[in-house]
């Protein structure tokens, strides 16, 4: 260990060694779990799922989550290396070589930063892609659309987020003490913009989107929206075989540039009357307010994180504790990234069970103004052709699923 590690350092790789050692067990748990119950497909399913697609399931979910095991360890190692190893301290001294202190300089390292921690993601997106995702059949990506997808990725993350960044650090030089205050209120007031333009002018670059055309289902969708007193501008199908064989469906946007977007694969998977099923379910969300809680709770934890990221930038055992010799406010910023998430990993399980609440109160809503035996009948089709597993571990599934295990989501909606 290093000979001069600060108490706030070994408090951080504490907490980044626990928070791993957690994942990974919880990942060894799962694939225990699922190998166990790979033999029969369990009772509430046996009449709709063969054996054959079951097992299919349990092979993908141990294939996915041995290769998330291996995903959180480098997590770990990319972190030590940006921070311990020296990283940043030497994308600092790149960013000084030619910049003297400033704007300019700040967004170099948080650029060069995001740029170094994508490239080494970049073969694990690939192998998920080509080895993982293809074995079972599900990757429609070309090699060519992967790479395009990269540098699209970069270049649209460079143009949303440093602006960003420049206003903050300007912030932090010039409004002193409550800087974090201002910074929070611009950050928000920024997401709900890019939210905004996003259905229209982000997503468009990744997807092409066309009116929904089938006549019944347009039919029976503009019924449903009518009876739940929903007004919507677009329909919208996607070209989600481009990528995946998955199928999805989602609402984006908001206000009156909301649109709801269906993937293609979905529309294939699906009937008519399961597709309005599961979008009375999307709807749910809606109506119940689930997305405007959900905003109102990021942009309550923000508030925290900035006032959090406003004490420590003027701690110099922040910097040292941490490996960095060259405190500045985008260091800070880059820093803190790296430094927080050990920190706030019990966060994740309470924010899966808020998400699982909601979507048994969407489920609810949806069992309302359609058919619930439609929105089973469509569930027990995406988990099958999504090679869900329908046997999680208990613990895993707790800690991590925004949505219910199928069996109880089902359940549930029998008896409704
Ligand atoms: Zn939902």
């Amino acid at each position: 260990m290093h000979p001069d590690l600060h108490p706030f350092g070994i408090l951080f790789l504490a907490a980044l060694v626990a928070a791993t050692a957690t994942r990974l067990w919880l990942a060894w748990r799962h694939v225990r779990h699922v190998v166990a119950h790979r033999g029969s497909v369990p009772a509430a399913f046996a009449g709709e799922i063969a054996l054959a697609e079951h097992q299919k399931a349990a092979d993908y979910s141990a294939a996915k989550t041995r290769f998330a095991m291996v995903d959180v360890a480098l997590g770990a190692a990319v972190t030590l290396a940006f921070t311990f190893g020296g990283g940043l301290e030497l994308l600092h001294q790149v960013s000084a070589l030619w910049l003297s202190e400033g704007i300019a300089r700040g967004l170099v390292l948080i650029a060069l930063t995001a740029l170094v921690a994508t490239l080494i993601d970049l073969p694990f997106d690939y192998y998920r892609a080509f080895v993982i995702e293809a074995r079972f059949g599900f990757n429609k990506m070309t090699r060519g659309l992967f790479l395009a997808d990269a540098f699209k990725g970069l270049a649209v993350g460079a143009c949303l987020l440093l602006p960003l960044a420049a206003l903050i650090i300007w912030l932090i030089r010039e409004l002193g003490e409550y800087w974090w205050l201002y910074a929070w209120a611009a950050t928000v007031a920024y997401g709900l913009f890019v939210q905004f333009i996003a259905p229209t002018v982000i997503q468009p670059l990744f997807n092409k989107f066309s009116p929904m055309d089938d006549p019944e289902l347009k039919q029976r969708v503009e019924r449903l929206l009518e009876r739940c007193g929903f007004k919507v501008k677009g329909l919208m199908k996607m070209d989600g075989s481009r990528r995946s064989a998955h199928g999805n469906a989602y609402f984006t946007g908001f206000g009156n540039a909301k649109r709801i977007v269906f993937f293609d694969t979905l529309l294939q998977q699906l009937n008519p009357a399961e597709v309005e099923a599961v979008l009375a379910h999307e709807l749910g969300h809606f109506k119940l307010k689930h997305i405007v809680k959900r905003m109102v709770l990021s942009s309550a934890m923000s508030l925290a994180f900035f006032w959090a990221l406003g004490f420590l930038m003027k701690q110099p055992w922040f910097f040292a504790g941490l490996g960095v010799a060259s405190p500045s406010p985008a260091m800070a910023l880059v820093l803190f990234m790296f430094a927080l998430p050990p920190f706030t990993f019990l966060l994740q399980p309470l924010g899966a069970m808020y998400s699982r609440k909601h979507e048994f109160e969407a489920d609810q809503y949806a069992a309302q103004h359609a058919s619930s035996g439609d929105l089973v009948s469509a569930l027990i089709k995406l988990y099958r052709d999504n090679a869900s597993t329908l046997t999680p571990d208990p613990l895993h599934s707790a800690f991590y699923d925004s949505h219910p295990p199928a069996v109880a989501r089902i359940a549930r909606l029998q008896k409704a």
